[in-house]
C-alpha cells in the first residue's frame, strides 16, 4: 500500500532528473496532485455537480529555458525522450503530447513563446483514473508561467485585475492543452480538481456554470483499483451518453427551457414517463446530483459519518442498478467494506465498469480493513488489488521558482 508519504517523488526528484538530462540545474519547479471524485458521478457531462478532493500523489514538473530553440522533455515514468519545436508543436501521440500542449495553452497567460527543457516525476498512477494526465498539465503550466515570472493570485476574484494569472485559468488552459492539443475529450473537472484543490476540503465544482467552492471534508480516503480489464469502457460511456442526450430531447419537449439532464426535477422525470432504459439512467443523473447537494451541505455543517455514508452507498447502488456502470469487482468490494466499524461507505469512482472504488471513514479504521480486503479481494479475483490511502490535500503549487 502507498501511504500518504508517496514513493519518495518530490523537488530533489525531479531537480535531479532536469540536472541528468541537461546539464544544468532547472529555474523552476511546480507541482500538482491527481484527483479522486467523492460523489457526482456521471454528472459532469450532464451539467451537474462533482466533488473531488487532491490526493497525496503529486506529478512534479522542472523546467528551464532551452539555448538552441528545441523544446525537450524527460520523464522519471518514461523511457523515451521527446523532442519537438514550440512554434510547430502538434499532438504527436506521444507522452510529451501533455508537455507540448500545455506548453502552448500557457501561452495565452503569459507563459512565454520560447523552447522549453522539461523533466517530469510522478507518483501518481497512470491510467488508472486518478488523473495522471491533468496533474501534468497543471503542473507544467504553473512552471511556464514561474519561468516568465507571471504572478499567481489565488483568489478567483482577481481575474482581470492585472498581470497575474489565477489558478483558475490555469485549470482552464489545461483542459484546452487536453481537449484541443492532446484530443482527449474531457471534461472540466481533473484540471479544476489538479489546481485548485486545498488540503482538508474537498471541491465542489459545478460544471454547467464552473463555479467551484471550497467544502471542508476531514475524512480518510481508501482508493482501491480492481485492476480490471476497461476494454469495454469507451463505447459502453457513449452509449450512456447517447442514452442522458435521449432522456434530456424528451423531457425537452415537455420543457423547452431545460438546461441539462441534472437539472430535471424527480417530478418531472415521473411526468415524462421515459421509456426503459432512459428512465433508470435519468433517474441516477438525477438524484446523484441531489446526492452531491447534500453531501456538500453536510460537510458544511461539520457532519462526518453516517449520513455522508448512508449518501455513498446510496450513490453506489445507483451506478450499479440505474446507470448499470459498476462491475462485479467494485460491488465484492463495497459490499466487502461497509458496515465495519469506523467506515462510513463506499462506491465506485470514476466512470465505472471497471477501474477504482472509494472506501470513506477513520484513517486508523481504513489503514487496517486493507491487508484483510487485499487477501480476500485475491483469493476472490485471482489478483490483489492496488490500494492507496489518503486524504484531501493541497492543490497545485510552484515548489521554487527563479
Ligand atoms: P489518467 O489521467 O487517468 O492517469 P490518462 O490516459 O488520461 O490517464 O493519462 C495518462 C497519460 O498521461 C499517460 O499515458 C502519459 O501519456 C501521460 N502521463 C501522465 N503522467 C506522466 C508522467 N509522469 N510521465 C510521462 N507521461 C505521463
Ligand atoms: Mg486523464
Amino acid at each position: 500500500m502507498t501511504g500518504d508519504a508517496g514513493e519518495g517523488v518530490g523537488r530533489a526528484q525531479v531537480e535531479a532528473l532536469f540536472t541528468l538530462a541537461y546539464g544544468r540545474r532547472p529555474a523552476v519547479v511546480a507541482s500538482a496532485p491527481g484527483r479522486v471524485n467523492l460523489i457526482g458521478e456521471h454528472t459532469d457531462y450532464n451539467g451537474g455537480a462533482v466533488l473531488p478532493i487532491a490526493i497525496a500523489q503529486r506529478t512534479w514538473v522542472a523546467m528551464g529555458h532551452s539555448r538552441d530553440g528545441e523544446s525537450r522533455a524527460v520523464s522519471r515514468e518514461r523511457g523515451e525522450a521527446g523532442a519537438w519545436r514550440h512554434a510547430d508543436a502538434r499532438a504527436a501521440h506521444a507522452w510529451w503530447d501533455y508537455v507540448a500542449g500545455a506548453l502552448v495553452a500557457a501561452e495565452a497567460l503569459g507563459g512565454g513563446r520560447g523552447a522549453r527543457e522539461v523533466a517530469v516525476a510522478s507518483d501518481v498512477p497512470m491510467g488508472a483514473g486518478l488523473s495522471s494526465s491533468a496533474s501534468l498539465e497543471v503542473a507544467t503550466i504553473l512552471a511556464a508561467l514561474a519561468l516568465e515570472g507571471v504572478p499567481m493570485d489565488a483568489a478567483p476574484a482577481a481575474a482581470g485585475g492585472g498581470a497575474a494569472c489565477t489558478l483558475r485559468e490555469v485549470a482552464l488552459a489545461a483542459h484546452r492543452a487536453e481537449s484541443e492539443f492532446v484530443g482527449v475529450a474531457c471534461g472540466i473537472m481533473d484540471q479544476f480538481a489538479s489546481a485548485l484543490c486545498r488540503e482538508g476540503h474537498a471541491l465542489h465544482l459545478r460544471c454547467d456554470t464552473q463555479e467551484a467552492r471550497a467544502v471542508p471534508f476531514a475524512r480518510g480516503v481508501l482508493i482501491v483499483d480492481t485492476l480490471a480489464p476497461r476494454a469495454l469502457v469507451a463505447s459502453a460511456f457513449n452509449t450512456r451518453r447517447a442514452e442522458c442526450d435521449a432522456a434530456l430531447a424528451i423531457l425537452r419537449t415537455r420543457d423547452p427551457g431545460l438546461r441539462a439532464l441534472a437539472r430535471a426535477t424527480p417530478q418531472a422525470l415521473a411526468d415524462a414517463r421515459l421509456p426503459p432504459p432512459l428512465d433508470r439512467r435519468a433517474r441516477h443523473v438525477v438524484s446523484e446530483n441531489q446526492r452531491v447537494h447534500d453531501f456538500v451541505q453536510e460537510c458544511a455543517a461539520g457532519g462526518m459519518g453516517e449520513r455522508l455514508g448512508r449518501l455513498l452507498n446510496a450513490s453506489h447502488r445507483s451506478l450499479r442498478d440505474d446507470y448499470e456502470c459498476s462491475s462485479p469487482e467494485l460491488d465484492w468490494i463495497v459490499e466487502h467494506c461497509v458496515a465495519r466499524v469506523g467506515i462510513a461507505g463506499a462506491r465506485l469512482t470514476g466512470a465505472g465498469w471497471g477501474g477504482c472504488a472509494i472506501v470513506v471513514g477513520e484513517e486508523e479504521a481504513l489503514r487496517s480493513v486493507v491487508p484483510d480486503l487485499s487477501h480476500a479481494f485475491e483469493r476472490a479475483w485471482g489478483r490483489a488489488p492496488r490500494t492507496w490511502l489518503t486524504r484531501p490535500n493541497a492543490g497545485a503549487r510552484i515548489e521554487a521558482s527563479a
